[in-house]
Order: structure tokens, then sequence, then C-alpha cells
């Protein structure tokens, strides 16, 4: 297939080659430009004043640097900035499918220059939570590689990236094969530490055990929600018959094989998964884990049958697993007057 973006040839040096040359360039040339855009984050093509004249006019008519436009954006008092990102549907090149992408710059108070990027993997998503938006109308497509790639493009043209959450929309390990490859070129050319990158996952218990041994460049996240099997087969509906143990334990393998400590994710949902009970036992299943819990308190979504518990009593869930040995942070949502919730967004596009 031809491609339609620099980006895409990002991935094919060979293929890079050939289109610059055809445009009359020298094979150095496509070095140059994948220098410029990677390295140096140069996002147009008047700038690249090291490639020549005649190749940079012939690539800026036809050629864009990424695959995707911005279809809409909100950014809220902190100058977290959420874009709505659409990408040429495959079926149909007049459509764009649609996924979010969000920057979030860094409080100063922590002393850490740049944002967090918080990338999606999917359009749409199959998991189906009942209480987030982009699992309403289910699967559209994967991404491929270069269309998560532009996401950090595009991210790092609103300001520098410091770190980067794979925990937009969609589930990455069910698309791993795109998620990996562009998380390793972000790694090695945009310069992104695996420490700094967090994947985020319902935990299919076969896919972490598979991926653990081939030096992932990125610490796991595995999204827990409860403590119950019962619940969490409706809490997290992809994942119906998966028992939590066999989670945790493979959570517990990506330990001893990657040598790094898991983040089990816990959104709170307000007197649904917020009791005492829930906070007991999920200390009990973790207690002696190499692991740490980040109690995220819900965002509400429109429509939604769920709750954002109080302040009281996320500090009350937060301390009852302290009490049982489990470090524990919350991280309540930034941005929140401006759509913070993921996939509101791109749920007030399609309602548009
Ligand atoms: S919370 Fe994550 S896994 Fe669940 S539906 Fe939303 S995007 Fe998918």
């Amino acid at each position: 297939m031809t491609a339609r973006s620099l980006s895409e040839l990002f991935f094919d040096p060979a293929a890079l080659a050939a289109e610059i040359e055809s445009r009359g360039g020298r094979p150095f040339h496509a070095r140059i430009l994948r220098e410029q855009v990677l390295g140096a984050g140069i996002m147009d093509y008047d700038s690249m004043t090291s490639l020549p004249g005649r190749v940079r006019d012939s690539l800026r008519v036809d050629f864009p640097i990424l695959s995707c436009r911005e279809l809409d954006s909100s950014v809220a008092q902190d100058q977290t900035t959420k874009l709505l990102l659409g990408f040429p549907s495959p079926e149909d090149q007049g459509r764009h499918d649609t996924v979010e992408t969000v920057h979030i710059p860094s409080l100063r108070a922590k002393g850490e220059a740049g944002a967090t990027l918080c990338v999606s993997t999917q359009v749409g998503c199959p998991v189906a939570c009942p209480f987030c938006a982009s699992g309403r109308a289910g699967l559209s497509r994967n991404l491929a590689a270069h269309e998560i790639l532009d996401q950090f493009l595009a991210g790092r043209a609103i300001g520098k990236i410091s770190r980067s959450v794979i925990m937009g929309i969609g589930e990455p390990l069910l698309n791993f094969k795109a998620v990996d490859q562009a998380l390793r070129l972000v790694h090695e050319e945009l310069g992104l530490g695996a420490r700094k990158i967090t994947l985020s996952t319902v935990g299919f218990p076969d896919r972490l055990r598979a991926v653990a041994p081939q030096e992932p460049p990125f610490q796991l996240a595995i999204s827990l929600h409860t403590p119950f099997d019962t619940e969490r087969d409706v809490l997290v509906p992809a994942m119906k018959g998966t028992p939590i143990e066999e989670i945790l334990e493979a959570g517990d393998f990506w330990f001893e094989t990657t040598g790094r400590e898991i983040t089990y994710e816990y959104v709170l949902l307000g007197g649904t998964n917020d009791s005492r009970e829930h906070a007991s036992t999920l200390g009990r299943r973790l207690h002696g884990r190499r692991c740490n819990v980040n109690l995220i308190p819900f965002n509400p979504v429109s429509d939604s049958d769920y709750n954002r518990p109080r302040g009281e009593e996320v500090e009350e869930f937060r301390a009852s697993l302290e009490e049982a040995g489990v470090v524990a942070t919350v991280r309540w949502s930034r941005g929140l007057e401006s759509d913070a919730a993921c996939g509101q967004l791109r749920l007030r596009a399609a309602q548009r």
C-alpha cells in the first residue's frame, strides 16, 4: 500500500529512502529528514533547510508529516490540553476515525519539566467497562504503529514530553504489535526512557506472560478496579471468567522477569467499589506483593450511572490499604473542567 504520510515511512527506512529519491533527493536525505522530525521535533518542511529545496517543495504538496488531523481540542485552566485527532478511515478516505490524546503539563511543585502524554491505541475499545465513555460503542479498529507515533509527535508540538501513559482509548495488549513497534521507536528516537512510559492494561494473563521476557520498553500498570471476581466480571466485561488471582500471579511473574514493580490501577466509583470491605480485601490480596496501587477517583461521564466518591472516602480507602502494608497514591484527574473523562471529547463529536 502506498504511504500517505511521512510518519508511516519511519517504520520502513528503505521505503522512506525510495520516496525521497522519487522526489529528487538522495538516500542520505531520508536520514536527515528522520533526524529533523524525530530527533529535533521540526514539524514543517520549510524549516528543514538542510534538505534541498526541490525535495521540500515536493513533500509539502502532497506528503504531510502526520497522518492525522486535529479535529477538536479543549484546554483546561491548568493548561491540560485534550486533542481529538482524526485518522483517515481505511474504508472511506473521506471519513475520520477519531481518538483522544491528552497533554498534561507537570506540576511545578514536582520540579519536573515537561508534560505527561496520554496516548490511545485503538479506535474505540472492546473491553466495554460500563463506567467508561470510550467503551460504549465498542471497537472500530486498531491503530497502526504510525498512528500511535503521530500522537507523540502531535503532543510534543504542544510542549516537551517527559512521560507517557498508554492509558487512552483502547486496550494496548489487544493491539500489541503496533503498540510495541511505536513505543520502541519512541524510546529509541524520541528519547523517552522505558521507566518514563507506563502501559496500562486490564491484564490478560497469557499476554502478560508472553510480553514480560521481551524486554518491554515500558512499565506496567494493571487496571483491577475491584478485589472481587464477580464484580470484576461486570466492571471489566472483556475479562469475564478470568480469576483475579490469575492476573495477580501474572503480575508477580512480570516483576520477577523484568525487575519492575507493577502498579495496580483502581478507579474508585462512589458507592460501588469504595467500601471498607473492598479496601480490606484488596489490601489482603496485594499484601506481600511487589506492587503499588494508584487510586483514581471516578471522573463523571455524561449519562453515567456511576458516581464520583467524596474526598474523605477516597482518603479512608487509601489509608486502609496503607494499614495493610500496600503503598497507595491518589491521582485526582487534571483538567476536570474541560471534558477530562476519557472519551468525552470523542463522544461530544459523535453526538454532533
Ligand atoms: S476503561 Fe480502558 S479498557 Fe475499559 S472501556 Fe475504557 S478504554 Fe477500554
